[in-house]
């Protein structure tokens, strides 16, 4: 599998496309912001998205979400109660850019996918389990490939730190105990693919971020 990343719009959050190589049969996760540039670099990559997949609620990460749908007649993956953010338009995280917003909610009874804790997705050519690691919002999810030893986690942990907590419900001590146990089992060569910034791996951070302490 080809992962290949990309940071759009003004929080710079990063947009992940999986590729089977072969036959470029894709996922996107998070498209943020900046439809156009986005689905000319997926044609630059030679991917085809069957599907899209929204790790959480925020406007950061999903801005591009229905234009990319459209585009590529996808469906979009997501947990069912993250789109009550998307209809708090008060927060000044929803605040949405493109107008694409209404778009989205419109079109999520036709084209959503709902998953949650411990759902597989199938494309892409390889199952995909979902992990649910509430904090930075109530039910932010996490993509985990175990043949790929990869995990994009969107914005629960990032390379020395974690997400913010101070959004609705969450807190930082939360935040970091679902994070140690649902990301403790895994293997700690893991690559960590975050929502923005740089990767990092598991070892680096349980061994590192004074944000989670494993135990
Ligand atoms: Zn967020
Ligand atoms: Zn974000």
């Amino acid at each position: 599998m080809k992962i290949s990343c990309r940071a759009v719009g003004e929080y710079q959050a990063n947009c992940y496309v999986l590729q089977e190589e072969e036959s470029g049969r894709a996922l996107v996760i998070d498209p943020g912001a900046e439809a156009e540039a986005l689905i000319g670099w997926i044609r630059t990559l030679e991917a085809q998205p069957e599907a899209i997949l929204i790790t959480h609620g925020h406007f950061d990460h999903l801005g591009a979400a229905y234009a990319l749908s459209r585009q590529y007649q996808a469906p979009i993956y997501m947990h069912p109660d993250e789109v009550l953010y998307m209809q708090d338009r008060s927060h000044p995280l929803m605040r949405m850019t493109e107008g694409m917003l209404d778009e989205l909610l419109a079109a999520l009874p036709q084209n959503g996918r709902y998953v949650c804790d411990g759902d597989v997705l199938r494309v892409a050519g390889e199952p995909l389990q979902i992990l649910e690691v509430p904090g930075h919002s109530d039910h932010s999810l996490c993509v985990y490939s175990a043949k790929e030893a990869a995990l994009f986690c969107g914005d629960t942990l990032f390379a020395g730190s974690i997400g913010r907590t101070d959004l609705y419900h969450g807190s930082d001590q939360d935040l970091a105990r679902n994070i140690v146990k649902k990301f403790g089992p895994l293997p700690e060569e893991t690559v960590v693919y975050t929502g923005h910034g740089p990767s990092t791996t598991l070892q680096q951070e349980w061994r590192t971020n004074p944000f989670i302490r494993r135990r």
